[in-house]
């Protein structure tokens, strides 16, 4: 095929030899095949790929990598590509082999005395779950792209999700992990211990490093016991204030029952009434701010909706909430889920570019930050429209924003960073973070460069170079 993606004559060699390893049919070179693997999921990155190459097990992905390593190619490891930045895609140079982790997807073991599971780095994370509640367990991480994203990329990304605030981060989920190094050798360290404390823990270098120093293969998760009742409920609050003073309240009322707690501006949820199908307003007057909280109990007969019931009453009446809906059942709990995880979607189906920002600052200090970014954006940009929504149980919000009059190519050509530099230098006066759980790719190597001390750089440069002297994983992502 003669497109501008094609792999050119010089690759042919390296080809045939890739064929080898995992079988010529698992050597994707049709652009129209490749397509997918090079573009972003927000549809503004268009990488170039001469190939896409889809391993079976772990010795293949290390054949692979070996066979790389040697001819000096750059792999870009890739999973569900549903990463918010850049850093799952070959770049638009064209050189860099996708290494589709896809294959990989069967569960190698479930232990449910141990409450662990070992899998391989392929299995979408919605497989995970479903496995682990066929065993009458949970596996906790929960995010809007469970049906795609795969667990590989969930470690790499060191995923957050809604349900951190009770469980952690995917770091935290995580027991042992079996890795192909840069030079091609496996690193087997899937143990299933919850004490280990043998010299430096390696695992936590692998997570959140977005391909950069090694690929994952494999993984042992850990397993809790699985809720036998649920709660869920959609409150109106007046501001961001009292949904904090409101989280303090509930958790007076029902301890670590709250598993998730959830900031929603009111244009998120006209955003997705416009483009989500079977989706509405689940109270019956337009409200500015909704907390959407999950409370969930591992003993049976949990009696929550008794709990929550009075500590609505309170709020109520300290005037935390305004309205509320409880869901009555399962499908009810489900739509209102609904609308949460459907924000980037419909904010991906708005005309113009969303300026996104996945920030961090501590807790108490939300409704502060949201406040100044706020008025410091619709004074530089007049006809801002903030698109708020987030994690508040963790201090994470998702702090978007479309600016009048910029178009979806417009801002991409200037992707960062007048508007993300105007938010970030906020946030960086709120000792917040500027990428909380999407990691760093290409979207914020300057961020990095910015942000970070040079001490901090130089260590992460140090672990690359030792890890990867001939920078073949992911080059350009995160450093
Ligand atoms: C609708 C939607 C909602 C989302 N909600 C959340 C959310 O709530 N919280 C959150 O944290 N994220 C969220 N995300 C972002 C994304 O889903 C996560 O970052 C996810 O963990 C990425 O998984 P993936 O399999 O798609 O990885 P990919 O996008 O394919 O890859 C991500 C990174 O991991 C690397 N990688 C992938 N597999 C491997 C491997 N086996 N070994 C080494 N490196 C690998 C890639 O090179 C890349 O650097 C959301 C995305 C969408 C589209």
């Amino acid at each position: 095929v003669n497109s501008p993606s094609s792999p050119g004559p010089d690759f042919a060699p390296l080809l045939a030899r890739l064929a080898k390893i995992v079988g010529p049919q698992n050597v994707l070179t049709d652009p129209h095949e490749t397509e997918p693997y090079a573009n972003d999921w927000r549809g503004i990155y268009f990488g170039k790929t001469p190939a896409v190459v889809r391993p079976a097990n772990t010795e293949e992905v290390a054949a692979v990598v070996k066979l790389c390593a040697e001819t000096r190619t750059p792999l870009v490891p890739q999973g569900g590509n549903t990463g918010m930045c850049m850093a799952s895609v070959p770049r638009a140079s064209g050189g860099e082999i996708v290494l589709a982790l896809g294959r990989m997807s069967r569960i190698l073991n479930v232990d449910a005395l141990n409450n662990t599971m070992t899998v391989e780095a392929g299995c979408v994370l919605a497989n995970i779950q479903q496995a682990a509640a066929d065993a009458d367990r949970l596996f906790p991480l929960s995010l809007g792209a469970e049906g795609s994203c795969q667990i590989g990329g969930n470690l790499s990304t060191n995923a957050g999700g809604v349900n951190v605030l009770r469980y952690g981060n995917t770091r935290d989920l995580v027991l042992g992990l079996e890795v192909v190094l840069p030079d091609g050798r496996v690193w087997n360290g899937l143990r299933s211990l919850r004490k280990d404390n043998t010299g430096y823990d390696l695992k936590h270098l692998f997570v959140g490093a977005e391909g950069t120093l090694g690929i994952i293969t494999a993984a042992v998760l850990k397993l809790f016991p699985r809720p036998q009742s649920n709660v869920t409920a959609w409150m109106a609050v007046p501001d961001p204030e009292a949904a904090l003073a409101l989280l303090a309240l509930l958790r007076r009322h029902v301890g670590d029952r709250i598993s998730a707690f959830e900031l929603i501006s009111r244009n998120c949820l006209e955003m997705v009434i416009r483009h989500i199908l079977g989706t509405r307003d689940p109270l019956p007057v337009p409200h500015q701010w909704y907390v959407l909280t999950e409370l969930a109990d591992a003993s049976p007969g949990g009696g929550l909706r008794a709990q929550l019931e009075p500590a609505l009453e309170e709020a109520i009446e300290a005037k935390l909430v305004i309205d509320a809906a409880i869901a009555e059942n399962q499908a009810q709990s489900q739509a209102l889920w609904r609308i949460r995880e459907s924000i980037p979607e419909a904010a991906r189906s708005e005309p113009g570019m969303l300026y996104r920002h996945d920030i961090s600052v501590a807790v108490s200090r939300i409704p502060a930050f949201i406040r100044e970014a706020r008025a410091a954006l619709e004074k530089q940009y007049p006809g801002a429209n903030v698109i708020c929504f987030g994690h508040l149980g963790d201090g994470n919000l998702h702090y978007n924003a479309f600016i009048p009059g910029r178009s979806r190519s417009e801002a991409a050509a200037r992707e960062a960073h007048d508007v993300t530099d105007l938010v970030y230098d906020i946030v960086q006066r709120y000792d917040g973070s500027f990428s909380a759980e999407h990691g760093v790719g290409l979207a914020k190597v300057e961020e990095l460069r910015r942000y970070k001390s040079a001490v901090e750089l130089d260590l992460m440069r140090t672990l690359k170079r030792s890890l990867d002297p001939g920078g073949i994983l992911n080059p350009g992502k995160v450093l």
